[in-house]
């Protein structure tokens, strides 16, 4: 658990004076928070919900180098359009900008607090770096899209022992759990990767702003009792949502002594490669492709593609718009093709354009 570190200056308990006056948190529950280090995967809908209320309630706001607090916001695609319904830190500018979710999130939330530490990561979560990226914090939270990377969080918080708090919403239903040492972890619930297809998408079924908000929040507020040392926390059991009639049932979900995660510790999730596979981005008409490896020369990348379309170049990335779809290269050498879901033609484009 974090230790208490204060924030200097009056300015501060003004700004939590009523946080401050909750019995469950005062003045020490609020120093918690400020030296609390924590990660969030993901800046999507969910994501975007939790760093803005973990990041406005001073979680991650405490000097102190690296003790210190922290609010690590890990997302590895640009602000859309079709985000802005859903997604409250961000703004038409940010997707005229073409700016990453993570950096733009960040910038929000310092806009809010000056003092938060808040530090953005544009890179997808992989094996390679999840230890680097959630091995120096106190607790994760889950804000991202798909299973894979769900369950490669879950081998290493459970390994670790760090909280981690799972959430999910499609259509009009959401869903959360929080792992911690002792209780059941996200394969004691979902023992293996759904088939691609077997469940419903934020693609397929659609998804509503209000419940997107109403399950992030319940997200956060068991994170904040965690980092708080609240007797409180839903362990044990997983809280399934229906956001439109407004029903949240609690659904008792046992260790599973037979658990390949916390039952037998194989964390084969963290033992893979870095994803060698193209991943179809949910919600986007998008296919995302690893690195090569071959060294990224974004200058030159925006030179050669100023004939292929309208180039945008940001320190992040160069983003193209040909005649019939839109490619985005990133300074980590990840390619995002749009306007298809099929790995082939999206490789087809990279060779085309970047020649790889
Ligand atoms: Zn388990």
């Amino acid at each position: 658990m974090p230790r208490p570190v204060a924030r200097g200056g009056d300015a501060v308990s003004e700004r939590f004076v009523r946080q401050e006056r909750l019995p469950q948190v005062g003045a020490e529950g609020q120093a918690r928070l400020a030296a609390s280090r924590v990660a969030i995967v993901g800046c999507g809908a969910t994501g975007s919900h939790l760093a803005a209320i973990l990041g406005r309630s001073g979680v991650g706001s405490a000097a102190g180098g690296a003790d210190g607090g922290l609010l690590r916001l890990i997302d590895r695609d640009v602000v859309e359009l079709s985000n802005l319904p859903r997604q409250t830190l961000f703004t038409a500018a940010d997707v005229e900008a073409v700016r990453p979710k993570a950096e733009a999130a960040a910038d929000a939330l310092r806009a809010v607090d000056p003092e938060l530490r808040v530090e953005p990561a544009v890179t997808d979560l992989v094996a390679d770096n999840a230890q680097a990226l959630l091995g120096d914090v106190d607790l994760v939270l889950d804000g991202t899209d798909n299973f894979p990377t769900r369950m490669l969080v879950n081998d290493l918080c459970v390994r670790d022992g760090t909280p981690f708090v799972y959430c999910g919403v499609v259509g009009i239903e959401g869903q959360l759990l929080v792992v911690r040492p002792g209780g059941p972890c996200l394969r004691c619930y979902v023992p293996e990767l759904p088939a691609p297809g077997a469940l419903p998408t934020c693609d397929t079924a659609g998804v509503l702003g209000s419940v997107v908000s109403l399950v992030a929040s319940l997200a956060a507020g068991e994170a904040l009792k965690i980092l708080l040392g609240s007797d409180d926390v839903r362990d044990g059991e997983v809280l399934v949502v229906d956001g439109w009639r407004n029903d949240v049932r609690a659904v008792g979900l046992p260790v599973d002594p037979d658990c390949a995660c916390c039952g037998r510790h194989d964390t084969a999730f963290l033992d893979r490669p870095a994803a060698a596979t193209p991943t179809a981005l949910c919600g986007r008409d998008a296919v995302q492709l690893p690195p090569t490896g071959a060294p990224v020369d974004l200058d030159a990348a925006a030179e050669r593609l100023a004939a292929e379309g309208e180039v945008t170049r940001t320190r992040f990335l160069v983003r193209v718009d040909t005649p019939d779809r839109r490619v985005l290269l990133f300074a980590d050498g990840r390619v995002i093709v749009g306007d298809t879901k099929d790995a082939s033609e999206a490789r087809s484009v990279r060779a085309r354009l970047l020649g790889e």
